[in-house]
Parts: C-alpha cells; sequence; structure tokens
C-alpha cells in the first residue's frame, strides 16, 4: 500500500483592504474595467465552448439597467452532449494518480488566491453585490480554503485502511461513484459553486454543473482558473439555463450517480422527489447531498452582554443583505436588557450605509434580483399591517436603480409570527422579548418555531446556561455558535451544514462531504489460500 503524507491546509489569509493598500487599487481598477465591459459566456462541454443563439443578459443587481455580460442557455442536445462527454472522459480521470488531481486543486488554490483573487473578488462585487469584504471571504478566501482543505481530507481518506487478517492484506480502494454527479448550486456564494463542483472531481468524479443564473458572472472566472491549472475538459462540464430542463435530463439519466445541491428547500424536495420517480433507471443508488434553507436564531440571554448581542444581530443578520443561509433572522431578547439593546440596534442599524460595492463605506448593497426584492417586499408589508407586530427600524424598499432593501427590524409580540418562522432571505430580522424568568422555556420555542435546524447563536455570560442550552438545543442548528453571530463558518473550522429542512447535513468543507462521493471497494488478499474445505476441529 502506498504510503500517503497527509497534506496540511492553511485558512488563506483576509486582505485589509485599507485604504490606498494594493489589493484595494488593484481590486477597484479590476471592477471598473469588468463593470465598463462586456462578457459572454458559453457554455463548457469537453473541449468545445459554446455560444448559443439563445442568452439571458448578466445585470448587477445594484445596477440593474447595466449590462456587464450574457450567459448561454443550454438545450436538450447540450444537455445530452455534455453528458456523453463527461462519461467518455470519465475513466481517463479517475484513473488519473490521485497526486495530479490534487496538484491541480491545489494550483487552482494558488491561481484564486493570487493571479485571479481580484477578478474573483470584483466579479462577485459585480455579478452578486457583496461589498469587498463578503466577497473577500467567499471568492477568494473560502473558495481557496475549500480546494486546499478537500486535498488535505483526502489524504486523509485514502489513509483510513482496514486491519490486515492473518495471511491476508486488505486494502480499502476509494473508487468515484461509478457515473456522473450533477451539482446544482446556489446564487450567493461563489466558494460554493466552485466547491460543490471541485470536492466530488478531486474524489475522481465528473461534474455536470448547473450554476444559478445570478452566480454566471463569477461561473465562467472559476472555469478559467480550472482550465488554468490543467483540469482537462470534461471532467467538469458546464451548462446553463432552464433549471427544470437540465435537471429533468440528468436525473433520468440512468449513468446518474449523485446530486451535490446547495439552494433552497423547495427546490431541492422536488429533485428529490424525481430522483425518487426515476429510481428504477439508475445502475446506483444516487447519493443525494442537499444543503438547503435557513430560520437562523440569535437567542440572548439575560447575562448577555449588550454589545456583544448588538453587533452579532447586526453583522448575523444585515451582512450580505441578510443573503447567507445562515442569518440571523429571528432573535429573543429578555426584558431586562430589551430596552437598551433593542434602542442600540436601532440607532446603530439607522448608521448602515448601503449602495454600490464600488463604494467601500457601504456595509449593504442590493439583493439578488427582481424576485428576491419583491418577495423581501411582501413580507415587509404583510408586517406593516399586521397587528402582531411593529415595524421599529427600515422598511423601505427601491427598485429604481438596483434592488435596495433598507435594513429592517420587526418586533413582534407573537412568538409564532410568520417572519418568526418563515425564510426570508433578505436583510429582516424580527425580535421577539420575553420575560427573563422564562429563558428556559423558551428555548423550547427556538426549537419548535421553524422546520428548518441551520444555525443559531446562544450569548450568554453563565456558563451553566451556555450548558443547558446546548442540550436542549441539540437538534435545532447543525452549526450553533456561542456568543457570536450564527454565520460566517471557515471552512476546516467550523464544518458546514444542518438536518431537518436545512438539508442532509453532510458538512460542506470537511471530510464527511467528500467521502459521499466515493464508492469504496475493499480489495483482500489471501497470501496463502485453503487447499482443503474441512477445518482442522473437524478431524
Ligand atoms: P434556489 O433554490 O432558487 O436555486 C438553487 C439552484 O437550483 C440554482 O442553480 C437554480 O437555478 C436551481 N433551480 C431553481 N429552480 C429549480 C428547479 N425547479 N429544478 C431544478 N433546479 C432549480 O436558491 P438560491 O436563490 O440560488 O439560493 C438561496 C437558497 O439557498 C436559500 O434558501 C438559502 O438558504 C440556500 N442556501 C443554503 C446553503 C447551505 O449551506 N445550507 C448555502 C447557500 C444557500
Amino acid at each position: 500500500m502506498e504510503e500517503i503524507k497527509i497534506y496540511k491546509a492553511q485558512n488563506e489569509p483576509v486582505l485589509s483592504y485599507m485604504k490606498n493598500s494594493k489589493e484595494r487599487v488593484n481590486v477597484e481598477s479590476t471592477y471598473n474595467n469588468m463593470f465598463n465591459s462586456k462578457v459572454d459566456i458559453p457554455l463548457y462541454i469537453g473541449s468545445e465552448k459554446i455560444l448559443t443563439s439563445e442568452r439571458k443578459n448578466i445585470l448587477p443587481p445594484h445596477d440593474h439597467k447595466n449590462i456587464v455580460g450574457t450567459f448561454s442557455l443550454a438545450n436538450k442536445k447540450h444537455v445530452d452532449d455534455a453528458i456523453d462527454n463527461l462519461l467518455d472522459f470519465k475513466e481517463s480521470w479517475s484513473t488519473m494518480h490521485w497526486k495530479k488531481r490534487c496538484d491541480i486543486f491545489l494550483l487552482a488554490a494558488d491561481l484564486v488566491a493570487g493571479k485571479y483573487r481580484a477578478k474573483i473578488t470584483a466579479g462577485t462585487m459585480i455579478g452578486q453585490s457583496k461589498n469587498i469584504f463578503q466577497a473577500e471571504i467567499d471568492a477568494a478566501c473560502e473558495f481557496a480554503d475549500f480546494l486546499r482543505f478537500n486535498v488535505s481530507y483526502l489524504t486523509e481518506i485514502y489513509n483510513e485502511q482496514p486491519i490486515d487478517g492473518p495471511g491476508k492484506t486488505n486494502i480499502l480502494e476509494y473508487r468515484p461513484l461509478e457515473g456522473f454527479v450533477y451539482s446544482v448550486t446556489p446564487f450567493n456564494f461563489t466558494a460554493i459553486g466552485g466547491n460543490l463542483c471541485a470536492s466530488a472531481a478531486l474524489m475522481g468524479n465528473v461534474i455536470l454543473w448547473k450554476p444559478s443564473d445570478n452566480q454566471m458572472y463569477t461561473a465562467k472566472i472559476i472555469m478559467d482558473i480550472f482550465e488554468e491549472a490543467g483540469l482537462p475538459p470534461g471532467v467538469i462540464n458546464l451548462v446553463s439555463g432552464d433549471p427544470i430542463l437540465i435537471s429533468d435530463i440528468a436525473l433520468s439519466h440512468p449513468e446518474f450517480s449523485g446530486l451535490h445541491f446547495t439552494g433552497s428547500t423547495t427546490v431541492f424536495k422536488e429533485l428529490w422527489k424525481k430522483i425518487g420517480n426515476n429510481i428504477h433507471n439508475y445502475r446506483d443508488y444516487p447519493r443525494i447531498v442537499g444543503e438547503t434553507g435557513g430560520k437562523d436564531f440569535i437567542f440572548c440571554h439575560p447575562s448577555a452582554k449588550i454589545d456583544s448581542a448588538r453587533t452579532a444581530i447586526i453583522r448575523g443578520g444585515f451582512e450580505y443583505q441578510g443573503q447567507k443561509c445562515s442569518a440571523a433572522s429571528r432573535v429573543y431578547i429578555p426584558k431586562s436588557i430589551s430596552k437598551e439593546l433593542i434602542s442600540e440596534l436601532i440607532e446603530k442599524t439607522k448608521k448602515i450605509k448601503m449602495g454600490s460595492p464600488i463604494d467601500f463605506n457601504n456595509f449593504m448593497n442590493a439583493v439578488i434580483h427582481k424576485n428576491a426584492f419583491d418577495r423581501i417586499s411582501n413580507y415587509i408589508s404583510y408586517a406593516r399591517e399586521s397587528q402582531d407586530c411593529d415595524i421599529v427600524c427600515g422598511g423601505e424598499c427601491d427598485d429604481s436603480v438596483g434592488y435596495f432593501v433598507d435594513p429592517t427590524i420587526i418586533i413582534t409580540r407573537n412568538k409564532q409570527f410568520k417572519t418568526m418562522q418563515e425564510e426570508i432571505f433578505g436583510p429582516v430580522i424580527t425580535i421577539y422579548v420575553y420575560d427573563d424568568n422564562e429563558w428556559k422555556e423558551m428555548l423550547n420555542t427556538v426549537d419548535s418555531t421553524s422546520h428548518y435546524a441551520l444555525t443559531g447563536a446562544f450569548i450568554s455570560e453563565d456558563e451553566d446556561s451556555i450548558d443547558f442550552a446546548t442540550k436542549k438545543l441539540i437538534y435545532s442548528a447543525g452549526n450553533f455558535y456561542i456568543n457570536d453571530k450564527c454565520s460566517g463558518a471557515v471552512v476546516g473550522q467550523q464544518p458546514f451544514g444542518g438536518s431537518r429542512a436545512s438539508g442532509t447535513d453532510d458538512k460542506a468543507g470537511s471530510k464527511l462531504n467528500l467521502l459521499r462521493w466515493v464508492s469504496p471497494r475493499l480489495i483482500s488478499t489471501t497470501h496463502n489460500p485453503p487447499t482443503e474445505f474441512k477445518y482442522d476441529y473437524m478431524d
């Protein structure tokens, strides 16, 4: 058995982007160049890059009249061709020495963190409307981290071997899945788009990638990086366009072996149903991995420090306009500190600046598209008309230039209020104020209010209460934070994912995820095979 050295990955440092710093000047000029030019994004099928006649425009959410590019829309033949091409190429990729596959993705990580850093960061600012810090921690750091840590996990997995028996050598071979993997990715993280392909590809799989329409701008940059890193064409084929058309073809194919999905709960459930309906057509039982929605909470215990609670709520709720699956959207505050904490929250929230990401003073930018803008506005209108709550901050929405929604704070008197239960995916937090002496019972409410269980935070200075809540909320969140916001997981430090309606909890950015993309084969060699069927005791 080949000796495998464990690769030790390290987190990519976050750059500061202080005024006049080299990285800031670089990103600003890259942003301006990209914003004032146009890119046409093809389908990627093997070595072919196909620009189709049917295209969609790419519009920055903060300036939706400025077209920065187009992307191609796949038809049935394109999707069929993309799958055929993957299957043709599969053998040469899966039999390539694992070290070579690792080298390709490690080089890709260096390109993300180096040569392409300004481009992928500026692309994320333009295409997904993230401020520089949010773009940096996603597109540069998290993406590079995923690529490097996955190599580390691969070496750990390959090293996990069974023991040998008397006269027997046993080897576990971590084969990739037999068919192809279908990756369907969301708009909100460039890093997720790249990782949902790269993680399974690293383990030797071939991938059909369907990115979100609203992440296509950086999907191209990811494909460019993979190509420059030496990823052979035909390992990851990108098809963009109608998600139902593409999914129906992929999920009815006999060689479909796995779904790697991140996105909303409704879409994931639909895809799971389709897989169930096709179960007799497949050679394999497909692996189904889905990280989905959240209704993430921050619970302040009566001992909570006001400053840290306030910062956790504002950052957790409003960073990236609340469009993180882990964003805080329901908050529980004890009566004893509610007056002070809420008035400080309002005061600070009013100071938040919002606008284009190229103005570095803006903490918030636009929400992703018209549908999101309408959905969030409808929740705010519902709250405005309800007798059960008051909007105490924000509430204004303006889509004349970009899709801008004010950071909004609602206080409800109904702990089961609609905005305490449903994922809004926008900059709206709802607060419920509880009686201090009921804090333990309130944890039951936290657990049962929503069907999601992704992230949650408990803010407290009291050790016993932390212990109690950690036990009580065991299934309420897959990522549980103590004295912090409920977002901002770092690869290698906080493996990410939740259960219940929030997903299959396969923990992106961990070994657990990579294990889903292999189908291990045990090879057992007997050195002196028995020559007589009778056992010794029978004589
Ligand atoms: P979405 O579900 O609208 O889209 C996700 C992907 O599914 C996109 O590629 C989209 O084109 C595709 N899709 C949409 N409708 C489809 C259909 N009918 N059939 C097949 N594919 C379809 O999600 P989004 O708006 O891109 O992202 C936001 C959602 O993702 C939120 O619910 C958020 O909580 C979730 N999310 C979860 C995590 C996590 O780790 N748990 C991370 C990021 C985002």
